[in-house]
């Protein structure tokens, strides 16, 4: 088993890294960066390289780390070209990338609890803890739900309650009833989700959040002179 060591430094990196000061994409420099690559011998064994990188956003100057694995058994080829291949790189980012959606969690008018659950439900599913994201996302509806004066019992309730007052439409009752179930399963039936139904249900979130609290300030504004 052999290791080589290289150090990169003071290169801007061609792709654009999340920033989460920033809160989007931005260009980021490459400030010091260790290569190592690590071998058995053999003429046909897997070559390794793993990179440790300490990277700048060029937008808000906040230095960063990131860890990048890659090895010669899986490349992606251009064109079906092997001579134009590169190895697949996965990157992991140091504090961990946060993507959070600045609509929201810079809201003057979401009510701030409902911020910080938001905020939660993010980091804790960039940090893979998919019992508290669904569990949190559950929460969300609950709390819109009563901040507007839903008191039924039940969450399916709830949400029926501010469909009725006109809050939201009779889709959007359906879509929240089976968001709702999803944290249900986490939170009573031990019942898990793959990664991208919690995305999904995520994403769901957050175009309800903008729709019951900033549509309705933006139709206001269409009505000042
Ligand atoms: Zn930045």
């Amino acid at each position: 088993m052999g290791a080589e060591y290289n150090l990169n430094k003071l290169k801007d990196i061609n792709q654009n890294i999340f920033c989460n000061k920033c809160n989007t994409e931005t260009k980021h420099k490459l400030l010091t960066g260790i290569n190592l690559t690590s071998f058995d011998g053999g003429q046909h064994e897997p070559t390794f390289w793993t990179n440790y990188d300490t990277i700048q956003c060029y937008g808000c100057t906040t230095i960063s780390f990131r860890i990048g694995e890659s090895n010669s058994e899986e490349f992606d080829f251009i064109s079906g070209k092997p001579e134009l291949g590169f190895p697949v790189v996965r990157y992991e980012y140091l504090p961990k990338r946060l993507y959070l959606k600045k609509e929201i969690s810079k809201s003057k008018i979401i009510p701030p609890v409902l911020i910080k659950i938001y905020c939660d439900v993010i980091k804790a599913f960039e940090s893979n803890l998919e019992y508290f994201t669904a569990i949190g996302i559950r929460m969300i509806i609950e709390k819109i739900t009563i901040d507007y004066g839903a008191s039924k019992r039940g969450l399916e309730g709830k949400i029926r309650q501010i469909h009725d007052k006109g809050i939201i439409t009779e889709e959007e009752c359906l879509i929240l009833i089976k968001v709702k179930d999803i944290g249900n399963d986490y939170a009573h039936f031990n019942r898990s989700h793959s990664r991208n139904t919690i995305k999904s249900a995520i994403k769901i979130i957050e175009l309800m959040l903008e729709k019951i609290f900033h549509l309705p300030e933006h139709v206001k504004s269409l009505d000042r002179p």
